[in-house]
């Protein structure tokens, strides 16, 4: 048996109306409709829930939504503010996972598979994400979690607004079973009326279905909307690295070639990245450092480590051995140097030891020391010695 998988779901509930009723609080509880004006024929983009409760959804047009709901607040579609809020959520994510998937705006799956170990389970994980969404940003998220993305998906739904939902392998048919086939991916309005036209109504129906019949009706899409059926959907989680790479560099004013200047300033591009690194909870496999000569000439020097780490001193030592390796062969005046990291990976996910690392726990406990100053007192706070 493979791995069993732990995805979560989790898709914002009435976003964009619910990000105008966060910046107007006037407009809690209240129709509130987001789109284009009548006078631009514009459409629904998004209804709060009281707006929903008149009939009124997204791709609607605006004079018909106004005409069932006349009381309806409509209000301009800020998309640079969806996007900054929704930075934000994804910033919540990347605490628990480097594995996410964004659909939308509002809406990512998560791969938390490689997550449980350090955070307790997807369940908790789920929780957590749901909570610091509501006491960060006041919004709310739904929440499924399951073996798999289609089950995942289904489960945020469920029980939506403000859902939490899990699907066990133990309950999955039982939920499945009932649902009206439209629930499942890939049967749009086209292949759903084709199979109640054969009688085929609930997902249960469907799965009772000879395969070679279905065929007739689905064609080569049969086995997969089959697999569904029955729960079974072994898509990824595709993520999408917004953060591929974790980098400081810096141009001289002059061009440097003391070898304890360049060591200083790389020092301080170390403890940056490194820093940043924790902050976003990555750890990384590959340093690279960037050096730019007088002439403009650029050249990269990469090195990588046996695991993943974000510890300042061991990402230090790495940096200056591959520094003073391209020192004694091709040193001279650089115009520009610069630190970066890369490969990186989701905190506390990479292999495990067997035995305690001493010297790593102490550095991690400096680091963390160092970080708090930091937070407290800003960059300049606090260097260390080379
Ligand atoms: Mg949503």
């Amino acid at each position: 048996m493979g791995i069993s998988h732990q995805i979560i779901h989790v898709d914002m509930d009435a976003f964009f109306a619910s990000v105008e009723q966060l910046d107007n609080p006037e407009l809690k509880d209240r129709p509130v409709i987001v789109g284009g004006s009548v006078e631009q024929r514009g459409v629904v983009a998004a209804a709060s829930y009281a707006a929903r409760k008149f009939g009124i959804h997204s791709a609607m047009p605006m004079s018909q939504a106004l005409k069932v709901c006349p009381n309806a607040i409509v209000m301009p579609v800020r998309m640079k503010r969806y996007v900054e809020i929704s930075n934000r959520i994804h910033e919540i994510f990347s605490r628990y996972t480097s594995q996410i998937e964004p659909i939308s705006l509002d809406e990512a799956f998560l791969d938390v598979t490689g997550s449980i170990q350090l955070f307790g389970s997807a369940e908790k994980i789920g929780r957590r994400i749901k909570d610091e969404i509501k006491a960060e940003l006041g919004l709310v998220a739904s929440v499924g979690i399951a073996s798999n993305k289609f089950l995942a998906k289904l489960a945020s739904d469920l029980e939506k607004p403000d859902g939490f939902v899990i699907i066990k392998e133990q309950n999955k048919q039982k939920i499945l079973d009932p649902l009206p086939i439209s629930k499942i991916w890939g049967v749009g309005k086209v292949t759903e009326k084709a199979l109640k036209t054969a009688g085929i109504n609930t997902i249960k129906q469907l799965r009772q279905t000879q395969p070679e019949y279905l065929k007739t009706i689905l064609g080569n899409q049969a086995t997969d909307i089959l697999s569904l059926a029955q729960g079974i959907d072994n898509r990824e989680v595709e993520s999408v690295h917004i953060t591929k790479s974790i980098s400081s560099e810096h141009t001289f004013a002059v061009d440097i070639d003391d070898k304890g200047i360049l060591l200083s300033v790389l020092l301080g591009q170390v403890e940056e990245v490194a820093y940043r690194l924790r902050k976003s909870g990555f750890e990384a496999k590959t340093i690279t450092l960037k050096l730019r000569y007088g002439n403009f000439e650029t050249i990269t020097r990469s090195s990588t480590l046996d695991k993943a780490t974000n510890v300042t001193e061991t990402l230090w030592q790495e940096a200056k051995a591959v520094f003073l390796k391209w020192h004694k062969k091709s040193a001279g005046s650089l115009r520009l140097l610069g630190f970066g990291t890369s490969g990186l990976v989701t905190e506390g996910t990479g292999q495990k030891e067997l035995f305690i690392n001493h010297e790593e726990e102490k550095q991690k406990r400096i680091d963390k020391a160092f970080d708090k100053i930091k937070d407290r007192y800003g960059d300049d706070a606090v260097r260390r010695g080379k």
